[in-house]
């Protein structure tokens, strides 16, 4: 966003004991940290916490004003936004642990609790109700477009809340992201990310099964191509994210399976997913297949690769 395009007030949840549109930003890794500098070029007064100073350190160089601890970035705050690694994560910070005041015990009555991290759909609809528990408001939003989109504020989120804070949380959001999309009410935007990560991760291994079939069978990667992404084996696993290098030249294969989404993150979410088809008794096979694929690829190596790195995977797999 350009400094012309910046709002002079940014309109945010005006709380009493609040400061109006103060944001609490926790969590600023890879993800958080751009995300919370994107609201502070906007004109969003921020305060940062993170558990690990070097994660401080590297906000404060970006001009975001930081706290030595939750409990100081809450202070006054309208808004408790989180960028966690996982639910375990969110809910003993709402929560408090040995020592550590919760959030919710923290906060001004009526803060808005914003979690953007990616979690379970049953940890989020728990951490919902803690927080309307103890008289604050809830929003799940997790992410797609990686730390390129958190970098240039073109995320979509993914967002699961009452219309009304929809409607509060709306604008800071359009700062962070370039599509908002309301997806129901508490975990709603948690089941859109893995129902849609879920289809991600399946069609990424049909693509590169696919590919290797099609290598054994003579076809050429660029006539295979040629057909399936003008055909109904058409999908984003082929014609942006393309696991072959040459017929898409963006994509990561065209530079050794360099992230892109990496494998890690990817069999992050399935787990999610097998953990939501699991709870809801869906008989899915491919689901946790997939997740299974996944643990695997991140686990013997393919962590920090794209996850279309699957490719290689099953090409080396295959009998030769
Ligand atoms: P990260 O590990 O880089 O950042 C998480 C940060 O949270 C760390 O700096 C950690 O120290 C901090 N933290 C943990 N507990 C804390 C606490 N109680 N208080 C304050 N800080 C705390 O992870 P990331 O890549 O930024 O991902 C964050 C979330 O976004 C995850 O849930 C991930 O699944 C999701 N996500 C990541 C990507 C991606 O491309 N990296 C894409 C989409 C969604």
């Amino acid at each position: 966003m350009s400094e012309a395009q910046q709002p002079e007030s940014p309109s945010g949840p005006v709380l009493s004991g609040a400061q109006p549109g103060a944001i609490a930003f926790l969590g600023l890794g890879h993800m958080g940290g751009p995300m919370a500098v994107n609201l502070v070029k906007a004109g969003y007064p921020v305060t940062g916490f993170d558990l690990m100073p070097a994660a401080l350190e590297a906000a404060r160089a970006h001009g975001i004003a930081t706290a030595d601890t939750a409990a100081g970035a809450v202070a006054g705050a309208a808004v408790v936004l989180t960028m966690l690694p996982s639910g375990r994560h969110l809910l003993d910070a709402y929560r408090g642990t040995a020592g550590q005041p919760g959030l919710l015990a923290t906060a001004a009555p009526d803060t808005l609790f914003l979690d953007c991290s990616t979690i379970n759909v049953d940890e989020a609809r728990e951490a919902a109700g803690l927080a309307v528990a103890a008289g604050h408001r809830a929003v799940d939003a997790p992410v797609s477009g990686g730390v390129v989109g958190a970098e240039a504020g073109t995320l979509t989120f993914m967002v699961g809340a009452r219309p009304e804070d929809f409607e509060s949380v709306t604008p800071m959001l359009e700062v962070m992201g370039k599509r908002v999309v309301h997806c129901g009410e508490h975990g709603a935007g948690q089941a859109a990310k893995i129902c849609n990560n879920m289809i991600l991760g399946v069609s990424m291994i049909a693509v590169s099964e696919a590919f290797v079939l099609g290598e054994k069978l003579g076809l050429t990667h660029q006539a295979l191509f040629d057909v399936a992404s003008a055909a109904s084996g058409q999908c984003w696993a082929l014609t942006t994210n393309c696991p072959v290098p040459g017929p898409v030249p963006a994509s990561p294969a065209n530079r050794d399976y360099q992230p892109g989404f990496a494998g890690a993150l990817m069999a992050k979410d399935l787990k999610l997913a097998l953990n939501a088809l699991e709870s809801t008794g869906v008989a899915a096979r491919l689901g946790p297949l997939a997740a299974e694929i996944y643990d695997t690829f991140a686990a013997e190596g393919g962590a920090g690769r794209d996850f279309s790195g699957i490719i290689t995977d099953i090409r080396d797999k295959s009998a030769h």
